[in-house]
């Protein structure tokens, strides 16, 4: 594959802006097409996820393309989760034992931007704002564009073209409606949707709240969750069904339901956020989905790649960071000098689609533990004694979470498949009381070592 070939990128978010920036330094032409205007001159922020969780497997692909320092400028580090009981109570939950393991909180909008201004960097790399791509010819390697301001339709010619048009790709759409080939695709709702709320900086902008931690407010059904920002603010989400229970999205409709709701279920909250009402009416709802899809490519000519590929419920705090890692691997593939574009996609799918596949279950997972687990006495045991050991054997235990979170050497679906044995087995020595969590760690080790290795030969 000579490197002067001409590369298009449909979508210049968070995937594409990395992917153009990576592939602009291997050389290639690029050439990406963002519907959107350029958000570096434009606010467009709102009804998107304002921050994100951002951890280790992103961090890979910031060392891969020499912008780890500058992202971590961005980052606000998030030791574990707030816990926030019903009460105001609060107790933090570290993410590991090992002080060195904890996840980020960054704006969406700076990093993307900080993409976007590396990849412009290289003469190779073009981007071009207000195109969107209505359909792709993928027989043909052709990908129809509308310019929103002249309101033309033209037609984009390439020797490959990756679509990295997140969850509503259209190329996505092109294989579907296309019928050409076996597309197979599933898309599953949640019955919950999200909404986006804020806590703003005090006067003197200082955070109304603790800064270093990813607060939750778990209420089994539901819950509420907020990440902060570098200008002292929270983005605040709100978790919630659209019709089940007794408060729900269809029927929080006028101010005084909306602070009945908050003041019964997240007073300490409501306290912190006088602005909830305007944020309330004016943000918007939005779905939670899940999206699974195969094949990814289309022999030679076209690749899905990042949320386009395989969204996801955003409880792992990794649809970013897999997107980003997604570039890694595809990267890999790429030194491998393989004969062509086509076992270069095949190859990038069969290595990664079973990761990706694995995130998706584990983020539906995660979502029931946050809205609820974590408020059990079990569940906390489990994590405190989890603690224990990352702390005192950090090289012999290493729990689910830091597994999927802090361990970029392995993938996820290795990581789900041990991450989940171990968490089997502490909940039954816990349940069958054959273990103390104050007892001798050592011989706790050796249990927990057992027992999983036990359940991972048995499934
Ligand atoms: P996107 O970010 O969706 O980018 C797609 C780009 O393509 C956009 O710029 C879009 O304008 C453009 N585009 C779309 N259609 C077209 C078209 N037809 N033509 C041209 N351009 C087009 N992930 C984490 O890792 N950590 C988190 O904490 C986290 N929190 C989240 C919270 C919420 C509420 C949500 C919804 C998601 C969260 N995610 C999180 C997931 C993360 O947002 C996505 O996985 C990530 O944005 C995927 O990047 P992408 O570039 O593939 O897609």
């Amino acid at each position: 594959m000579k490197k002067q070939q001409n590369i298009l990128i449909i979508g210049a978010g968070l995937c594409g802006s990395l992917l153009a920036l990576r592939l602009g330094q291997r050389g290639y032409n690029v050439s990406v097409f963002e519907m959107r205007p350029d958000l570096r001159k434009v606010d467009i922020s709102a009804g998107r996820s304002i921050n994100l969780a951002f951890s280790d497997r992103g961090n890979k692909a910031m060392k891969l393309v020499g912008l780890e320092d500058q992202v971590k400028a961005l980052c606000i580090p998030m030791h574990g989760r707030m816990i926030h009981d019903a009460h105001g109570n609060t107790f933090q939950s570290n993410y590991s034992g090992r002080t060195h393991e904890f996840i980020n909180s960054i704006s969406r909008g700076e990093l993307n931007a900080l993409l976007l201004d590396e990849a412009e960097k290289h003469e190779n790399v073009k981007i071009y704002f207000n195109k969107k791509c209505k359909s792709v010819d993928f027989e043909n390697t052709t990908a129809l564009f509308k310019d929103y301001k002249s309101k033309d339709e033209f037609l984009e010619d390439a020797d490959v073209i990756i679509a990295t048009d997140g969850a509503g790709s259209a190329l996505r759409k092109s294989y579907y409606l296309g019928k050409k080939f076996l597309f197979s695709f599933s898309q599953a709702y949640l019955t919950h949707g999200y909404k986006e709320l804020s806590i703003l900086p005090k006067d003197n902008g200082d955070f109304k709240i603790y800064k270093n931690a990813l607060h939750i407010w778990p209420r089994g059904s539901f819950m509420l969750i907020a990440l902060p920002n570098l200008d002292g603010s929270f983005t605040v989400t709100l978790f919630l069904s659209y019709d089940e229970g007794t408060y729900n999205f269809n029927n929080l409709t006028n101010d005084e339901r909306v602070l009945e709701f908050f003041s019964k279920e997240f007073p300490d909250a409501l306290a912190v956020m006088p602005n909830l009402l305007e944020d309330f009416f004016t943000n918007p709802t939005a779905p939670l989905g899940t999206i699974k899809c195969s094949p990814w490519h289309y022999k030679g000519n076209t690749l899905l790649m990042g949320d386009a590929a395989h969204a996801i419920v955003p409880f792992y705090g990794q649809g970013m960071n897999a997107s980003f890692e997604d570039v890694v691997e595809f990267d890999a593939v790429l030194d491998e000098n393989l004969s062509s574009w086509e076992a270069t996609f095949k190859t990038f799918e069969k290595r990664r689609k079973k990761d990706t596949d694995a995130i998706a279950d584990l983020a539906i997972d995660n979502f029931h533990e946050m809205k609820g687990h974590v408020n059990q006495a079990i569940f906390q045991e489990k994590r405190k004694l989890e603690m224990a050991l990352e702390k005192q054997f950090p090289k012999d235990y290493t729990s689910k979470y830091a597994l999927v979170t802090f361990n970029e050497d392995i993938g996820y679906r290795e990581a789900m498949l041990r991450g989940r044995a171990q968490d089997k087995a502490i909940l039954n020595l816990l349940a069958d009381k054959k273990i103390d969590i104050n007892g001798d760690l050592k011989t706790i080790l050796e249990q927990v070592k057992q027992e999983t290795e036990a359940i991972l030969e048995d499934d």
